[in-house]
């Protein structure tokens, strides 16, 4: 590597479709931004925003095979721009690996063993490690030389003490196929209870968070002096939370009754749980902006899950009060609780007894800045932070592979 090479690729790579972010780590800055959609469909879709040279954002509409010539089509657009892969001033590409196991703890430059064991993980990740590998191989095959680093949604969770992250079920039969906690998003859980810290001007070691990631998907954190302590997602991303269009936390009997009584299979209840329930399945919609209409016209449904996903969000934040012991502060953060000002209300309203409360002022103000929206006498801070997952994959990757 270059002395001067200060640039990274962060690529997140879906099962039809790959958002791309360039970021120069001189100053965390943003050169290109883009994503590619419906990867071999009929009419794939590429829009890039070269931000370095301030261009308007460039679409095309075409078919785009597969992940292969999705890469490719990047490397022409950040070409287009000066920004190509063959440049000697980016540094590494930096993956997002959404499962990572026990293994891996922190950010690892990738190899052929790193890459056996993310395919050993498949099982534990069926819908999402298999894009994040073929990612990675495209990535690999286009620039060899260039070291690429998985950063895992993992890894900010394998702090969780044992009691936390194993389920009471038989311990043999959990070992023998993986089963335990192991929680998501870890990347924004990380950087958010760390900015949180940040916010309050101390250092991450000397402060109790409870972060709250509102976004389609949804998870809690329970993070103790900079070290996640237990989380609402598990085994998979099923858990925990009401999200968009998944359940969260379920009696395990609901899907034998599905197959007993419903007649069905186990990929049916799955699409059901993961893509039919959550607020989609109580009321049709899951953009919350869309909810909160519903309910300005009297909408009966909407308002039914609107309290139900806060009643479950209120539980989570009653039950991190009590893992965490003392709490410092309560962080919202990614699309709904970055944006949804009714949802931080409502999520903390009544919890005067365990320190929080939301000042209506504060809590009104639209910013992109990290910032508090409780006030000044209540004894836990209630933030709102943005997250930003790309900016830390790319600084994890710059701090393992930089000069
Ligand atoms: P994310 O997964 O973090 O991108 O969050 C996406 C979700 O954020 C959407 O489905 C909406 O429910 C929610 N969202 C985005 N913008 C707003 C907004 N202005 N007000 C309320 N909810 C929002």
């Amino acid at each position: 590597m270059t002395a001067n090479a200060t640039r990274v690729l962060v690529l997140n790579s879906g099962s039809s479709s790959v958002k791309y972010q360039l970021l120069d780590m001189k100053d965390g800055s943003r050169l290109a931004v883009g994503l590619v959609e419906r990867i071999g469909e009929e009419t794939s879709r590429l829009s890039h925003t070269p931000l370095a040279t301030g261009g308007d954002k460039r679409e095309r509409e075409a078919r785009i095979a597969d992940h292969e010539e999705a890469l490719k089509a990047v490397a022409d657009e950040l070409s287009a721009d000066g920004l190509g892969l063959d440049s000697p001033e980016l540094a590494a590409i930096g993956h997002r690996v959404v499962h990572g196991g026990l293994k891996f703890t922190a950010p690892t430059v990738i190899d052929d063993a790193v890459l056996k064991e993310i395919e050993r993980l498949v099982p534990v990740a069926p819908l999402h490690n298999p894009a994040n590998i073929t990612g990675i191989k495209t990535a690999q095959a286009l620039r060899p030389d260039l070291p690429q680093v998985a950063v895992f949604d993992t890894a900010f969770h394998t702090t969780m003490p044992e009691h936390a992250a194993r389920y009471a079920i038989d311990v043999e039969t959990a070992d023998a196929h993986r089963i335990r906690r192991y929680g998501f998003h870890g990347t924004s859980h990380a950087y958010v209870s760390r900015k949180t810290a940040e916010l309050l001007g101390k250092a991450p070691e000397d402060v109790n968070v409870i972060v709250l990631h509102l976004g389609n998907g949804a998870s809690a954190s329970a993070v103790a002096s900079g070290r996640c302590v237990d989380t609402s997602m598990g085994l998979t991303p099923l858990e925990g939370l009401v999200m968009g269009t998944r359940s969260g936390d379920i009696d395990p009997a609901v899907v034998f009754h599905l197959k007993r009584v419903a007649g069905m299979d186990a990929d049916e209840v799955d699409e059901l749980l993961n893509k039919k329930s959550g607020l989609v399945g109580l009321c049709g919609d899951n953009d919350m902006r869309e909810i909160r209409r519903r309910i300005d016209e009297g909408d009966q449904r909407a308002a039914l899950a609107f309290d139900i996903y806060i009643h479950r969000l209120k539980k989570y934040i009653g039950a991190y009060s009590a893992v965490l012991g003392r709490v410092d502060a309560v962080a919202f953060t990614a699309g709904v609780g970055e944006n949804a000002a009714p949802v931080r209300e409502a999520a903390v309203k009544g919890l005067e007894e365990l320190g929080l409360a939301v000042d209506a002022d504060l809590n009104a103000v639209r910013s992109d800045a990290a910032r508090l929206i409780s006030p000044e006498y209540a004894r836990v801070a209630v933030a709102v932070v943005p997250t930003d997952e790309e900016l830390e994959i790319a600084g994890q990757t710059y701090a393992l592979v930089g000069n």
